[in-house]
């Protein structure tokens, strides 16, 4: 399915070039919303330029229900002037040509698209409460503003979402899908492009343009889903959002969160603060219900929209609250992993038996000085050892492998107590350690390796009330010039060398050389 008319991939001033297969199917729907005859008439007559108040109001009195409106709205505070006005022309006056024009094409074609339901998992009610709601913040939010023309505003909200309409009747089984996927809220017209290619304002301006409406009207209803994100859009779509959201707020309001978003957008939009935007959706109530009353929508049990933008408004705090909370929360949990990476490669570098260093980061820290040394041309004197435990297996066989477990953890300890501050030890094996020497004469290192075999020689291992003895070999390589390129391997190979030979010179002894 194509997706060229949707709204979310289009900029709004795009023409649409071809119809998605799917929006083609609906236009052609015999149960799309039309202009009953009364509009019609009204649309006509002012194609031509030089049409007359009286004209219009000639047209408008054959229909007794359009009539009885206009009447009611020429005597609304808005536009009357103190006396009763009885009569059709004379409300037509009263009225003046323009918004004569556009409120008898707002109530008329509210009128015909009232009785229309074909899918019943459609929320009509909800859609026509929301439908007058946003008609009358429309309009009054462009008399709030100073801006857009009032009368426009009031017919772009009441037919902001009449594709809906028209998808709901025209193709009742993928619109089904789409009410499946809102839980049966009103889809916003991301939600239908996702599922159907298009969404209600592709529907709603095809359907607007073969009426023949005029391009502000058009644009007005097909743009203002979109008028968040293009800030180019004119002035109409973008209060005709402003007025959704208010009528999703007044009508959906929920504690979720998803129908507070009309404090953000309208201060994005129009630079309103929360209190102003507040106080002016407050300040609606009684002409929504009017409307409501002209049009013959029932409304639910609608509460004081002063007690829903209070709620709304604590809401936002809250939801600021969380947002806080979560960013405390997730710099906690990244705290947390950090220490939990910290220890991680703690374990990753120590040797578990006996909490020395294990293989790797003996490696790593020998070959850290090397390279240092390279690097910075000063020459270390460093010398490895290599300390294996005598007869070992001999241990294990006699006392247990747990004697053995033990034993080992005493000689690390022991390994570690004796090198000096500035050196290391690490276990690199099964019952083997090496040692790092830094700074070190070679006659140093004899003492220094006769010192650790005589250590381990004169360790007390206590187990389980038994006096356990050991002895070590040492193997150990100096080298005065750490040359480029010089590895950790080549050091210990020669270590591993002069260990076997003290194994071979009978054990508990240590033999030593230099590189
Ligand atoms: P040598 O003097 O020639 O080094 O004799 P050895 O018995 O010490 O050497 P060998 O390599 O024959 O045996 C090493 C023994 O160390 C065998 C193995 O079971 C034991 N071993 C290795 N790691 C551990 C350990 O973590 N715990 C215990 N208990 N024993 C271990
Ligand atoms: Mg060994
Ligand atoms: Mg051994």
């Amino acid at each position: 399915m194509t997706t060229s008319t949707s709204h979310t991939t289009e900029s709004p001033e795009s023409t649409v070039t071809e119809p998605s297969p799917l929006l083609a199917e609906i236009l052609r729907s015999k149960h799309l919303p039309s202009l009953p005859a009364v509009a019609l008439q009204v649309v006509k007559l002012c194609r031509n330029e030089e049409v007359r108040v009286t004209d219009l109001a000639e047209v408008v009195s054959l229909e007794p229900a359009l009539s009885a409106k206009l009447l009611h709205l020429a005597n609304s505070a808005r536009y009357s002037r103190g006396h009763k006005i009885t009569t059709v022309p004379r409300a037509c006056t009263v009225l003046g040509l323009k918004a004569l024009k556009i409120m008898s094409l707002s109530f008329s074609l509210a009128e015909s698209m009232h009785s229309k339901r074909r899918l019943t998992d459609f929320d009509y009610q909800t859609y026509w409460e929301r439908s007058i709601c946003t008609a009358v913040a429309g309009r009054n939010f462009a008399r709030y503003t100073n801006q857009g023309d009032q009368e426009e505003a009031f017919f772009c909200g009441l037919v902001s979402r009449i594709g809906q309409l028209a998808m709901a009747n025209a193709i009742p089984s993928e619109y089904g899908d789409v009410l499946v996927a809102t839980r049966g809220s009103i889809p916003e017209a991301e939600q239908e492009s996702a599922i159907l290619g298009c969404c209600h304002n592709d529907v709603a301006r095809e359907l607007l343009h073969s009426w023949e409406l005029p391009d502000s009207l058009v644009n007005g209803v097909a743009n203002w889903s979109a008028s968040r994100d293009h800030h180019d859009t004119d002035i109409l779509a973008k209060i005709v959002l402003v007025a959704d959201r208010i009528s999703a707020l007044l009508c959906e309001y929920s504690d979720s969160g998803k129908t507070v978003d009309v404090f953000d957008i309208a201060y994005d939009l129009f630079g309103l603060s929360h209190g102003e935007i507040a106080d002016f959706i407050v300040s609606l109530q009684d002409e929504v219900k009017t409307l409501a009353e002209l049009l013959n929508v029932d409304q639910r049990d609608v509460r004081s929209y002063q007690d829903i933008v209070n709620e709304a408004r604590n809401q936002i705090v809250e939801i600021s609250l969380e947002t806080n909370l979560d960013l405390e929360s997730s710099k906690r949990a990244k705290s947390e992993l950090e220490g939990e990476k910290q220890r991680w490669q703690e374990a990753a570098q120590t040797d578990a038996l006996t909490g020395i260093p294990n293989r790797r980061e003996f490696d790593r820290r020998v070959q850290a000085i090397i390279d240092a040394s390279c690097r910075t041309g000063i020459s270390r004197e460093i010398a490895v050892a290599l300390i294996d435990v005598d007869h070992f297996k001999k241990l294990n066989d006699t006392y247990g492998h747990l004697a053995g477990d033990e034993a080992l953890k005493q000689v690390a300890k022991c390994l570690a107590k004796t090198v000096r501050q500035t050196d290391f030890v690490g276990r690199i094996g099964g019952e083997e350690f090496a040692a790092l020497l830094t700074n070190i004469s070679f006659r140093n290192l004899s003492i220094a390796t006769e010192r650790i075999r005589r250590a381990v020689e004169s360790l007390k291992i206590e187990y389980k009330g038994q006096e356990l003895k050991v002895t070590v070999s040492l193997g150990a390589v100096r080298t005065a010039k750490l040359n480029k390129g010089m590895d950790i391997t080549t050091l210990m190979e020669e270590a591993d060398k002069l260990l076997y030979a003290a194994k071979d010179s009978g054990r508990n002894c240590v033999k030593i050389a230099e590189a």
